[in-house]
């Protein structure tokens, strides 16, 4: 590894050793960066890495709020701006119990790079909280998101940092933070991405993720003259990036056997189809109920508790779309010696590192995070261009420049991996890609 890429990284193990899972992030980029850095001293020069791996801002705030029994409850809410270089900050809130300081700086510092890989202007930021909106009602979630947003609106703003969902975060709970900052400053503006189409979303929007990660996997396919058509597919997950990763590799032709959530997972050896993706998409979305109740529904289909999908069947190729690290090193193992040789990450970071330098020894297609479900927020990047244009986009236009986003990526990581020596690995390509955008602008930039 190249000297200063080194240090850094010792620095930023020893300043947060009780993070685990930013350390495991900026281990991964650092590691690929050594070509750029060997071939580029005004790096270490205008110290990049060191101001790279600290947040320009973290804020960490109370959250008061009032439930439907009449308690006061708190939680902890964080806004991580972690990057500005090239654009105002923007990143998901994640709302779920497992919320700390660490998940978030990952999810924070990730998202530098992923946002420059769209080449939109935009910076890296994340944020959330504790809060689990799990089995809450809907006044629960409203008083909770109208004490969020009271905190968060003065350090957000349509050209400072634009929020978006994230796991816990949806439709729902966006509508509730926009109105309470339209009512706080005002103004109606986009603020916020991922709100409805009704008043400032985007069409193609909820679907982004899923569908641009099962693009960046057909480009990735199509390297080995493959396709997904006839492919068998596994997906974890049954939020948002996993239904509409599966709707789209449906509509591409593969059978989908599995899906899951945090209780367990379904393997469904007929096959997921519309009609039964349908189910589970008024389960989760509507009734927010177990997947459990799938293989209950249909025959054919088992239930595995607490159980996640990689070792329960065989497939060619896999979409993990539900959390970090839920695909292990013998979760690798068992996909490989199963057939499995392309894996194209729709959540962020659910491969440990033991289980990426596994499928990379088995020359793996493998997408990272980073590329693979860039495609959510590239299309709140046009959400926010169509809110200052003060126009709404057709589905067909979004998905086109969605599709040609996702190529582009792909065309990107490709050729930063080559460029650099390391033909194939997407994780360097996309580390690389990422990396020089923002580099080169910090320079630009000055301290
Ligand atoms: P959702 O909240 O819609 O869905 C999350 C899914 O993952 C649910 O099925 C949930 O199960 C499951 N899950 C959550 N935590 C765990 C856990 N600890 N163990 C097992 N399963 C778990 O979130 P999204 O679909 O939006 O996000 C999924 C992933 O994709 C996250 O990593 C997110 O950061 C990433 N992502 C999302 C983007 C987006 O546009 N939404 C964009 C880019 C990345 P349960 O129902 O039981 O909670």
């Amino acid at each position: 590894m190249n000297e200063y890429g080194k240090r850094v990284l010792e620095d930023v193990i020893a300043k947060n050793a009780d993070q685990s899972e930013f350390i495991q992030a900026v281990r991964e980029v650092i590691d690929t960066l050594s070509p750029v850095l060997d071939s580029n001293p005004n790096y270490e020069q205008n110290a990049i890495l060191e101001r790279i791996v600290v947040p320009e801002r973290i804020l960490i705030f109370q959250v008061p709020w009032v439930d439907s029994n009449n308690k006061v409850q708190v939680n902890k809410g964080y806004r991580i701006q972690f990057n500005s270089a090239i654009g105002p900050y923007k990143g998901g809130l994640r709302f779920h119990p497992s919320v700390n300081l660490s998940i978030l700086k990952f999810l924070g510092f990730e998202q530098i790079f992923k946002n420059s890989l769209t080449t939109l202007p935009m910076g890296g930021a994340k944020g959330g909280s504790n809060f689990d909106p799990k089995g809450k009602s809907d006044l629960d979630v409203m008083s909770f998101c109208q004490s969020f947003m009271r905190e968060l609106y003065r350090h957000i703003g349509p050209n400072i940092d634009v929020p978006a969902g994230d796991i816990g975060v949806g439709a729902r709970e966006i509508g509730y933070l926009f109105g309470q900052y339209k009512k706080i400053v005002n103004a109606y503006e986009g603020v916020l991405t991922g709100k409805n189409i009704n008043w400032g979303g985007s069409l193609i929007r909820p679907q982004a993720t899923g569908y641009g990660n099962v693009y960046f996997m057909n480009e990735m396919l199509k390297t080995r003259g493959e396709s997904i058509e006839g492919k068998t597919a596994m997906v974890s997950g049954s939020g948002n990036v996993a239904q509409y990763t599966v709707m789209k590799l449906i509509s591409m032709g593969a059978k989908v056997i599995s899906m899951s959530d945090s209780s367990g997972c379904i393997i469904d050896k007929d096959g997921i189809d519309l009609e039964k993706l349908d189910f589970i998409m008024q389960l989760k979305n509507v009734r927010r109920g177990r997947i459990r109740e799938y293989a209950e529904k249909f025959t054919g289909a088992k239930y595995f508790e607490k159980q996640r999908p990689w070792r329960l069947a065989k497939t060619d190729i896999a979409a993990p779309s539900a959390t970090q690290n839920e695909l292990d090193l013998d979760d690798a193992k068992a996909l490989f010696e199963g057939g499995c040789f392309c894996v194209s990450e729709g959540a962020n970071m659910p491969s440990t590192s033991e289980a990426v330098a596994f499928m990379q020894s088995k020359n793996f297609l493998f997408g990272p995070a980073k590329a693979a479900n860039a495609g959510g927020v590239a299309t709140s990047g046009l959400e926010m261009s169509q809110n200052s244009l003060r126009m709404s986009w057709s589905a067909e236009d979004v998905d086109a420049k969605l599709h040609g986003i996702m190529q582009n990526i792909h065309a990107a990581c490709t050729s930063a991996a080559e460029r650099f020596g390391m033909k194939g690995n997407y994780v360097a390509g996309a580390n690389i890609a990422g990396f020089l955008k923002v580099a080169d602008a910090m320079v630009d930039q000055g301290i």
